[in-house]
């Protein structure tokens, strides 16, 4: 077992690193008071590379498999300390491109891939809806087959990107009764008839991520269109989408946590009470030495479960695992920065309020702690009795 990078993936961690210190950092604050998108950051970002990390580069990727992807999308997040930003990265790579480049057809990975990975269109994964969110296989956005297109009527709610996106892989049903198995899963470009993008909703944090709406009013979309097959959506898009969304796309509020970390060691050395200062409480170091502990863990169940994603192995029980870890961790670290913090991590002149708010949904979007540990605790079972029998 090795747990040391690569001299490449060193290499690519250090450039993204100097990158988010320098284009993301500084108009992080700034992007969270105005949730005004920044084309010209995505563009550069787009430019560095980072967003076709994992896609072939006959594709217009970097090829890179899951644990460098991870990498990569961690040193963004410690770097740029912008945990939005990351998720609409996150969201446009493993839910929108990893399902084009792993179910897509030949002309839909030409056509739609290099746009993508170089961040000339912005991908969106319309899943959820008003009445589905965690029994998402209860979606009723409606399909129906013409002679020569698929209609689909319904709307979606809370989707990264959605008020921004280009391109979106949405999920309709032929018939409800059929649960997962009815579903397809179709990619749709923004101006196609029918198609329309609602209210960009208003958040707690994460405000330079764009979160919306999208509409089907008899949305006419060609037969080519279709991704993964007829009834293949959710049992193969959706569900290989959201194994890579848990064990991946998190790994962007790990780099955020670790950036947490050095800022809360830094505070704690030069704030001073009792005449002393305040990293050298016991109390204080307490916290400091949870909070690493947290963090290494929740890092190397991460990369356990990038690892799995790369071997084909129980990367769906790790995925839960490691989403759950994180998530929930980031909640405790957090909690335990601002009381660090004092009443200065509670204003916004200090970074903590900001991240805290931004960390606060993350043990939802992606599925609930309560569905992963349902996930969890279901293959558990599901290997005991096999073991059993
Ligand atoms: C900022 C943000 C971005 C998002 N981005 C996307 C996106 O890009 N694409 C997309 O498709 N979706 C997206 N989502 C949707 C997200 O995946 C859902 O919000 C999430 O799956 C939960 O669904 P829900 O909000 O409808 O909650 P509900 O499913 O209504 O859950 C409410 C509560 O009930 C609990 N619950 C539900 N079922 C069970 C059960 N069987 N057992 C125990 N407890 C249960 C839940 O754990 C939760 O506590 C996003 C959400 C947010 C907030």
């Amino acid at each position: 077992m090795d747990f040391a990078l690569s001299d490449s993936q060193r290499t690519l961690r250090k450039t993204i690193m100097s990158f988010a210190r320098e284009q993301i950092a500084p108009g992080a604050s700034e992007r969270d008071a105005t949730g005004v998108w920044d084309q010209e950051l995505w563009d550069s970002i787009g430019k560095l590379g980072v967003l076709g990390i994992p896609i072939p580069e006959k594709y217009g990727g970097l090829g890179a498999d899951a644990v460098t992807t991870m990498v990569a999308l961690e040193a963004l997040g410690e770097g740029g300390m912008d945990t939005g930003l990351c998720v609409s990265i996150g969201a446009h790579m493993v839910l929108v491109e990893v399902p084009l480049w792993l179910f897509g057809t030949d002309s839909q990975k030409q056509h739609y891939l290099p746009r993508l990975c170089s961040g000339s269109q912005i991908g969106a994964f319309a899943l959820t809806e008003p009445e589905a969110g965690s029994d998402a296989a209860s979606l009723r956005t409606s399909m129906r087959q013409e002679a020569e297109h698929f209609v689909l009527n319904g709307a979606k709610t809370f989707i990264t990107n959605a008020p921004r996106a280009d391109v979106l892989i949405a999920f309709a049903t032929r018939d409800r009764k059929l649960g997962a198995e009815g579903i397809s899963s179709f990619v749709v470009e923004k101006g196609t008839p029918g198609f329309r993008v609602g209210r960009t909703l208003a958040k707690m944090g994460n405000h330079s991520t764009p979160t919306g709406e999208v509409f089907f009013d008899d949305c006419i979309v060609a037969k080519t269109a279709m991704l993964g097959g007829d009834g293949r959506g959710f049992t193969d898009v959706a569900a290989t989408a959201m194994v890579w969304e848990r064990a991946i796309l998190f790994a962007g509020v790990l780099g955020v946590l670790q950036g947490t970390m050095q800022m809360v060691l830094e505070y704690a050395s030069q704030r001073r009470q009792f005449n002393r200062r305040i990293a050298d409480f016991q109390m204080v170091k307490s916290k400091l030495a949870d909070m690493s502990v947290q963090i290494h863990a929740a890092r190397l169940l991460s990369y356990h479960a990038a690892w799995c994603l790369d071997q084909g192995a129980m990367a769906n029980f790790y995925a839960s695992v490691s989403k759950l870890f994180t998530t929930e961790t980031a909640i405790g670290v957090l909690q335990n920065a601002m009381e660090i913090y004092g009443g200065y991590g509670y204003m916004k002149d200090y970074p903590i309020e900001r991240i805290y708010r931004e960390m606060a949904i993350t043990p939802v979007g992606g599925g609930t702690s309560s569905i992963h540990r349902l996930i969890i605790a279901h293959q558990l079972l599901e290997d005991f009795r096999a073991g059993a029998d």
